[in-house]
């Protein structure tokens, strides 16, 4: 069975990350990998949905014991992908979605030079602040705080493989953009190694 490809999606705060993810999650070949994470559940959140959502203390226990993929401490809180969920979702065929921030990004992509990163972003940084403004679930010090860590990661784009633009009202397109991305991924030669061996039946 071809192993799923591993899809690092990053954006700043207010980029539509959820959004996006959402309409590629209505695909039956996408699985969202559902992090770990020290910070308190915003309302509406739910525990093993939106997040694994536990204490310091177990998230250092299960650095330990090798159990997470990557993880970075981001704004105060740390946030890791669970190692042995993603492995699952590989093997199962399917394409796994990381919404993980730049340095985890990072670190994907040194253990796994397959994986495909792609930055996704707000038109511009005045539309980031308008809509980190508008959606009113952090206070004014955490959206200051957000939006001085996203005028940092801007640079790291670079080191991404690609970069969608999520205009407002448009993250039906973005997700379709994503969509074809990973098509032509699929297609690469790199990640087909036995065209000849599978075409001659040998
Ligand atoms: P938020 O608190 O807004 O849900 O997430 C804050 C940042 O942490 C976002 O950029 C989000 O993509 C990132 N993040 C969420 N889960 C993970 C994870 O497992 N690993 C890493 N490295 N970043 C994560």
């Amino acid at each position: 069975m071809k192993k799923g490809l591993l899809l690092v999606i990053s954006g700043p705060a207010g980029s539509g990350k959820g959004t996006v993810n959402a309409h590629l999650l209505k695909r039956e070949d996408f699985e969202y990998s559902v992090s770990a994470t020290t910070r308190a559940p915003r309302p509406g959140e739910v525990d093993g949905v939106n997040y694994h959502y536990i204490t310091k203390e177990d998230f250092l226990c299960r650095i330990e014991r090798g159990e997470m993929l990557e993880y970075t401490e981001y704004c105060g809180n740390y946030y890791g992908t669970p190692l042995k969920e993603a492995e699952d979702v590989l093997h199962s065929g399917k394409n796994l979605i990381l919404e993980i921030e730049v340095e985890g990004a990072r670190n994907v992509k040194a253990k796994y030079p397959d994986a495909v990163l792609v930055m996704l972003l707000p038109p511009s940084y005045a539309v980031q602040e308008q809509r980190l403004r508008g959606r009113g679930t952090e206070s004014e010090q955490k959206i200051l705080e957000r939006l001085a860590r996203a005028k940092e990661e801007i640079y790291c784009a670079n080191d991404y493989d690609y970069v969608v633009y999520n205009h407002d009202g448009k993250d039906a397109e973005a997700a379709e953009q994503i969509l074809s991305i990973i098509s032509a991924e699929h297609c690469a030669v790199s990640r087909n190694k036995r065209i000849a061996e599978d075409y001659l039946g040998i």
